[in-house]
């Protein structure tokens, strides 16, 4: 379930505390595991630090990729569909040579879900544009053709979360984001204007409206 999907969703989130602390499960990458297709953590580790250092939230990294595939590994992109496609094998995974990655993918998946369901998470932030992480905007078909071609919906970690429950974020929600720091912090400022990613300019323009994928 995608927390912009439900605006309600910041309305219906308990209080939490230092000693009760909402259960936060991250794509490991941006906590600053090495877990990146070239085995870095893609520079990404220190998004949302002042998120993750808050008393109120306890964040878990996961990393379905690497769980699956070990690291370093090839690029996987999703064809013909997206993470919720390739669940229900109406999509493939391949590599930028071709070579195909469904099984391993689900597999990663799964672990992920396992890991959601083993701490209770009560929230998923993940990063977008993965073609497990994604949750908003991710390749149609390989990352480096020359005409590369992008869609709206998740990648397969994220659709298996979504699919068992779970509420999934991207990193560039960032309208969500802040409404979260909110509920977490008393002393955050809440900053007028911010968008989701699916209302970015960028979004808007690649896919012609505010649309969000299924
Ligand atoms: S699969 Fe997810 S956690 Fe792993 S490197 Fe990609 S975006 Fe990060």
């Amino acid at each position: 379930m995608k927390v912009v999907d439900h605006p309600d969703f910041f309305d219906s989130l308990r209080t939490v505390t230092p000693a009760y602390p909402l259960r936060v499960l991250m794509s490991g990458c941006m906590m600053g595991q090495p877990c990146g297709v070239d085995g870095t953590d893609y520079g990404f580790g220190n998004a949302l630090a002042s998120l993750r250092q808050l008393p109120t939230v306890r964040v878990t990294g996961f990393c379905p990729e690497a769980h699956s595939l070990g690291t370093p590994r090839t690029w996987p992109d999703i064809h013909g569909g997206d993470g919720h496609d390739v669940l229900h094998g109406r999509a493939r995974v391949l590599d930028e040579k071709g070579a195909d990655l469904t099984a391993p993918m689900i597999e990663g998946a799964h672990a992920m879900v396992a890991q959601a369901r083993a701490m209770d998470a009560e929230l998923c932030l993940l990063m977008d544009m993965s073609a497990a992480c994604g949750t908003q905007v991710i390749s149609l078909g390989c990352r480096f053709d020359p005409d590369r071609q992008y869609q709206q919906g998740s990648g397969v970690a994220a659709a298996a979360l979504s699919e068992a429950g779970f509420w999934v974020m991207s990193q560039r929600d960032f309208k969500s984001l802040d409404a979260l720091m909110s509920l977490l912090d008393e002393k955050h400022k809440p900053t007028a204007g911010l968008l989701d990613h699916h209302e970015h300019p960028w979004t808007v323009g690649h896919f012609g409206g505010q649309d969000q994928a299924p």
